[in-house]
């Protein structure tokens, strides 16, 4: 059995991504917050494309909550291991920076940043020992130009990309790649509120895209054929950003 833990795996992004990986043959470990309800649509959908999956509830962002979860998933395991990671769980609290609450500049660095380091840390060594993993970060175009009204989500996605790139150099040579991919505005509840009709036509694709879309690209990154790619950010934005 070949597992995936997807962070975030319960609405949007991370639920396109757990079908994906279940139909490439992975067990699917669902991540969610809060969102039980919506966690179990994920698993239903993971088992309808063939495989099996199971719940973990907790908060990427609490290091004590996320370590019990992991061990406790490692104990009840004690042959296998995680070979795929895809920290995908995100939030955004948009404002300008002249009226950011402190709690909204630490919500969304804490889920971003803390949350890459407490869920990647603890499942790197089985990746080494194995020789063989897969890390994907959720990152964002944000991260990579920059938007006004998201310095905070800015700052978290352009330090998941720096930590992308570092952490793959440190552990290409055990066969485990870290690579980010970098949405530009994905169909789901994060966007919800804002003007889509106005938003496409900055677009060149004139439309949002789907999470089945960033999806096929994240199945990409983690087949056997993306090998060779390691440290690198890919963009999927309808030409938004380049
Ligand atoms: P979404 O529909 O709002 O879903 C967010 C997911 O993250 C949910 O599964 C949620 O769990 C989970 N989550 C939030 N806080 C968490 C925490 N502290 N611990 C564990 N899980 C947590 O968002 P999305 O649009 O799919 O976004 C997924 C990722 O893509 C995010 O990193 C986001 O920044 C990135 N992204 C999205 C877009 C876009 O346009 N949608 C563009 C660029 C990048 P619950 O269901 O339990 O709340």
């Amino acid at each position: 059995m070949k597992y995936a833990l997807v962070t975030g795996g319960s609405r949007g992004i991370g639920r396109a991504v757990s079908v994906k990986l279940a139909r490439m043959g992975y067990h699917i470990i669902i991540n969610y917050a809060s969102n039980a309800t919506e966690a179990e649509k994920t698993l239903e959908l993971v088992q309808q494309a063939g495989q099996d999956g199971e719940m973990l509830k907790f908060d990427v962002s609490n290091h004590q909550q996320t370590r019990e979860a992991i061990e406790s998933w490692e104990s009840a395991h004690p042959e296998e291991y995680i070979e795929v990671l895809v920290n995908n769980a995100g939030i955004r609290r948009d404002n300008i920076m002249a009226f950011m609450p402190e709690e909204d500049w630490r919500r969304v660095l804490n889920i971003t940043l803390d949350g890459f380091y407490n869920v990647t840390q603890p499942l790197l060594q089985p990746m080494l020992v194995h020789k063989f993993g897969r890390i994907i970060n959720m990152a964002s175009v944000s991260g990579l130009k920059g938007m006004p009204g998201q310095t905070n989500y800015s700052a978290a996605k352009g330090g998941i990309i720096a930590a992308t790139k570092a952490l793959a150099q440190e552990v290409a040579r055990k066969n485990v790649t870290v690579n980010a991919v970098a949405p530009g505005f994905i169909r789901t509840d994060m966007v919800e509120g804002l003007d889509e009709e106005a938003l496409k036509k900055t677009i060149p694709a004139n439309r949002f895209g789907t999470p089945e879309e960033v999806a096929e690209l994240v199945g990409f990154l983690v087949s056997p054929d993306a090998g060779y790619i390691t440290g690198n950010v890919i963009s999927i934005n309808g030409g938004l950003y380049t």
